[in-house]
């Protein structure tokens, strides 16, 4: 593998300049380092990268299950003997602590692609049978075709996992567009597939920015399904943009998970996990605890625990393992979480604390104090829009009824969580709660076995686990006479087939 401070993209197997020969800087948001020089990709760069997957699809789609099965399984070996330079790429160009990407992102990312090797092997339809009493059923899943798939900055590596994995398991070839802020774990991902044997042109990576290299992949007349991780906003441009060509979409958009405590629930648990929930990965998480709703009767003690446990918080440097929070991805994103602070304080919400950017040692990276704010109205920027950033807002609540409907209180449905040790209560949640995933007790814990996706203007779809499949095969149904008795007057077949 080569040195990741080459940021270039991974076309048809080797790494690429794009064509226009423009670059940017790509820096260490924590410190203001650069980390390495991007390449930003342009429509004749995606055109190339398309044309390698094209090229790749028919070998690749015929490869058997077992084929692509054990060339995972090797894939995931070649990660793991690096994966350390991946943790330290991903934490230094993500302004993430070293630990996070150490413990988290890159295991995680190992597990998904052993998870996607095993369920390979068991991609296989839901209907076989005797329907007609003349014909026999069954059911093909083909891959699609090439893909085009664009990711977010918040966690690159497993985002550029969850969109490749499904995808090449399946037989289809693909081409990433990661975030321009950061793609070098991307092409380190698609190096380590070369390395494993996987074909050249299966797996391609275009580095560029949005409207122009990403727009020219979503329009691309060769790819033949859109997968898009990003703001609710971009995801309805790329939807908009696919429909004009009746592409199929995946749709993976933001969040503003509420987390919803009961009177009876273990207080010192559910703000430990509303702390550990807002706060991971400084917040840039789509399904990160934003919005708390403690029933009264502990809504105080609530507010003081949790301002008590994010005074403990250790803000640092990425590469420093004992760093609990990092920066955010850049002092743009940072301005941004300031001003909707700020705004809220402007209309009468209290900031219990944090609030600021640090100072001292800290100025220069782009950090910001972990936030508990208090007092906001329902309706406000703060409690409605997606901050991604350190921030909780506290907001008390009476009844069950009244929590269920202020959970559901947002465009989002994404996640979100339940705290309490009464059955009916949690049960009542999990079904009321309009989101693609509920915990009850507990925030964040993701596996690769179980789906993620949203409802509402969370988006549709499905990333990881085996429902992922859905959005990467077409379903064909394949039906065979197995009398002869087809052979008979045209009429007789169509009347008598039901
Ligand atoms: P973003 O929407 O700004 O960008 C996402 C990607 O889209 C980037 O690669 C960007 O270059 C590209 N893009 C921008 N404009 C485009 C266009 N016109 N056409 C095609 N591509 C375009 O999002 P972000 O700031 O990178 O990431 C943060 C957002 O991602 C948050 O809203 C977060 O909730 C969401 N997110 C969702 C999930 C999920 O699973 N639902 C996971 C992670 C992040």
């Amino acid at each position: 593998m080569e040195n990741d401070t080459k940021g270039q993209q991974f076309i048809a197997g080797e790494r690429r300049d794009g064509t226009s020969g423009e670059t940017y800087e790509i820096t260490d948001p924590s410190t203001g380092e650069t980390v390495a020089t991007g390449t930003l990709a342009g429509p004749r760069d995606v055109g190339e990268a398309v044309a390698a997957a094209r090229a790749a699809f028919p070998g690749w789609a015929g490869t058997t299950p077992g084929e692509r099965a054990g060339a995972l399984l090797r894939w995931a070996d070649v990660l793991e003997a690096r994966a350390g330079d991946l943790a330290r790429t991903e934490s230094r160009s993500g302004g993430k602590p070293i630990r996070l990407a150490r413990e988290f992102d890159v295991p995680g990312t190992i597990d998904n692609v052993r998870f996607f090797a095993a369920a390979a092997r068991n991609l296989e339809g839901r209907a076989a049978a005797e329907y007609s009493g003349d014909h026999t059923s069954a059911i093909r899943r083909e891959p699609i075709g090439v893909v085009g798939s664009i990711a977010p900055w918040n966690y690159p590596l497993q985002m550029a996992a969850w969109k490749i994995l499904p995808a090449v398991a399946a037989g289809n070839t693909i081409v990433l567009k990661p975030s321009e802020l950061t793609p070098l774990t991307s092409v380190m991902f698609a190096e380590a597939a070369q390395e494993a044997g996987i074909p050249d042109g299966v797996i391609n990576i275009v580095t560029g920015a949005g409207p122009t290299a990403g727009q020219a992949l979503v329009t691309h007349d060769d790819v033949a399904m859109v997968s898009f991780t990003g703001s609710t906003a971009v995801g309805r441009q790329v939807a908009a943009a696919a429909a004009g060509q009746v592409k199929r979409v995946h749709l993976e958009l933001g969040g503003k998970a509420p987390f919803v405590v009961f009177d009876d629930a273990d207080l010192e648990a559910a703000a430990r996990g509303a702390v550990a929930g807002a706060l991971i990965n400084a917040g840039q998480d789509c399904t990160a605890a934003t919005r708390a709703y403690v029933q009264r009767p502990r809504y105080e003690e609530f507010v003081e625990r949790v301002a008590a446990l994010m005074g403990e918080v250790r803000l640092g440097p990425a590469d420093d393992p004992a760093t609990d929070l990092g920066s955010l991805i850049s002092h743009q994103q940072r301005d941004r979480v300031a001003a909707m602070v700020d705004a809220a304080r402007a209309d009468g919400a209290t900031v219990v604390c944090g609030g600021r950017a640090p100072g001292g040692a800290l100025a220069r990276g782009a950090y910001y104090e972990p936030t508990l704010i208090t007092d906001a109205a329902q309706d406000s920027a703060v409690v409605q829009r997606e901050i991604f950033g350190p921030v909780l807002v506290a907001l008390p609540f009476d009844t069950d009824d009244e929590a269920i409907s202020l959970a559901n209180d947002t465009p989002y449905g994404l996640a979100a969580s339940a705290w309490t040790r009464d059955l009916y209560r949690a049960g009542r949640a999990t079904r009321e709660i309009r989101a693609g995933c509920v915990w009850v007790n507990d925030h964040i814990p993701i596996v690769s076995e179980m789906p993620h996706g949203g409802y509402k203007s969370s988006g549709f779809g499905k990333d990881m686990s085996a429902y992922s499949f859905d959005e990467y095969t077409n379903i064909k149904h394949v039906m065979t006479d197995i009398t002869g008795r087809a052979r008979k007057p045209w009429h007789d077949t169509v009347f008598t087939s039901r």
